[in-house]
């Protein structure tokens, strides 16, 4: 029985770390990590975890960063671990997460999200792709669209239709489908920043065993809410020290070049600075309320500011750089092997936050989401995403 403490947890890393080398065999130790409880702490055991109260989690992983151990490069698998892997916890079979969970979190096995079409992105239920039974299995027509890390994917999460002749909620189902199958087709699709983050993918008679359906046919609408949830908090939830991220360039620029500073834009950099600490304790407060459960529309309000902000820090970088922060210094074509939200110059960052605003639902979407299921202001026509 684990003393689920902080000093109990911090016992238990010590144990492990006396019996594996952090600075051994990373895929070994990373595996080690996820079957002895310490990856996932909030998890069941078996899944990764000890059923540990979720605020622990923070003291683990600094147990093993300060022990010098490998992480599980979080960036690498941002879809795997904060989308596919909640919701296969909450939805998928004990086989299920069994087969997918430890390489998922190891980041041996990368995940990718075949959710949005070319007419089917804030109406993700009006999608059509179609997927037909088939022997002990299914078979998979159709395009996806703006498919984050497709080329690194082995896996993807992926809605599919089952029933055209149900109303559009209903005949949705949730699958995992292998990318490595027969007839799936990954083709780059080039940013404004030159690289090629997402891609369009063709799916044509991909075959997909049933063991790979999660949840029930017909179900797949409810069980892709809970991916979207926590897609949101995944963005614009992202545990920060203070001046992580966007704001901290801003903040180091503005110290260390006065040369740059105009009295106009040294109230706009102060205020930017506020909003980014108070959106950093909102989502560090969401994140604490979200371990303890399922994400609540509320994590729409989390990237919804995440995103004004990054737009709004970003283009403040560039004022204050004048003709300097306009050069982009490289625009050769590249497949990252993670989103890079802060890259190498200011405009990249600038040109990188304006996806901000699309990915992961629309700030437009997440606005009405708020205005109705968060303030229970009267509905506009439904929107679905
Ligand atoms: C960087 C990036 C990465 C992405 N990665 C993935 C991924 O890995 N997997 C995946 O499946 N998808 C991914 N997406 C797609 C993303 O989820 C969609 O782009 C998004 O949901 C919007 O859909 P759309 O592009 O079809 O725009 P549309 O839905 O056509 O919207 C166009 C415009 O109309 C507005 N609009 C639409 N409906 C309404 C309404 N009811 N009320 C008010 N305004 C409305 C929108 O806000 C938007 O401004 C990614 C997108 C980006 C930018």
């Amino acid at each position: 029985m684990s003393d689920h403490t902080a000093d109990g947890l911090r016992g238990l890393v010590a144990a492990f770390l006396r019996t594996h080398d952090p600075s051994g065999d990373r895929t070994g130790f990373l595996r080690a990590r996820f079957d002895a409880g310490l990856a996932w702490v909030h998890h069941p055991p078996g899944r990764g975890g000890l059923g540990a109260p979720p605020h622990l989690q923070a003291v683990v992983d600094d147990a093993f960063a300060e022990a010098g151990a490998p992480d599980n490069q979080p960036r690498r698998n941002s879809i795997g671990l904060g989308m596919a892997a909640p919701t296969l916890l909450r939805h998928a079979s004990e086989a299920q997460c069994r087969r997918w969970l430890r390489p998922l979190w190891t980041g041996e096995e990368v995940w990718c999200q075949l959710f949005s079409e070319p007419d089917a992105g804030s109406d993700l239920a009006s999608l059509r792709t179609r997927a037909v039974p088939d022997g002990d299995g299914w078979v998979v027509d159709g395009q996806k669209v703006w498919t984050s890390l497709a080329h690194e994917a082995r896996w993807a999460i992926l809605l599919a239709r089952t029933d055209p002749a149900a109303p559009k909620h209903h005949g949705l189902t949730y699958f995992v489908c292998d990318m490595a199958a027969p007839g799936v087709q990954v083709r780059p699709l080039r940013q404004a920043t030159g690289e090629a983050e997402f891609n369009e993918v063709f799916l044509t008679g991909v075959r997909i065993p049933d063991t790979h359906r999660i949840g029930e046919v017909g179900h797949g609408w409810r069980i892709a809410r809970t991916t979207l949830m926590n897609e949101r908090v995944a963005i614009g939830g992202r545990p920060l020290p203070r001046e992580g991220g966007m704001v901290g360039v801003l903040a180091r620029l503005w110290r260390e070049r006065p040369d740059l500073r105009t009295g106009g834009l040294h109230e706009e950099v102060l205020h930017a600075w506020v909003r980014a600490e108070a959106a950093r304790l909102a989502a560090l407060r969401l994140r604490q309320l979200v371990a303890a459960g399922q994400p609540g529309p509320e994590g729409s309000a989390v990237k919804l500011s995440f995103a004004e902000l990054s737009q709004r820090i970003s283009g403040l970088e560039v004022e204050l750089r004048g003709a300097e922060g306009l050069r982009h210094d490289d625009w050769t074509m590249r497949r990252p092997v993670a989103p890079d939200l802060l890259g190498r110059t200011a405009t990249y960052r600038y040109l990188r936050a304006r996806g901000n605003s699309i990915e992961g639902g629309t700030s437009e979407i997440l606005r009405t989401i708020i205005a109705e299921r968060v303030l229970g202001l009267p509905a506009e026509p439904r929107v679905d995403r």
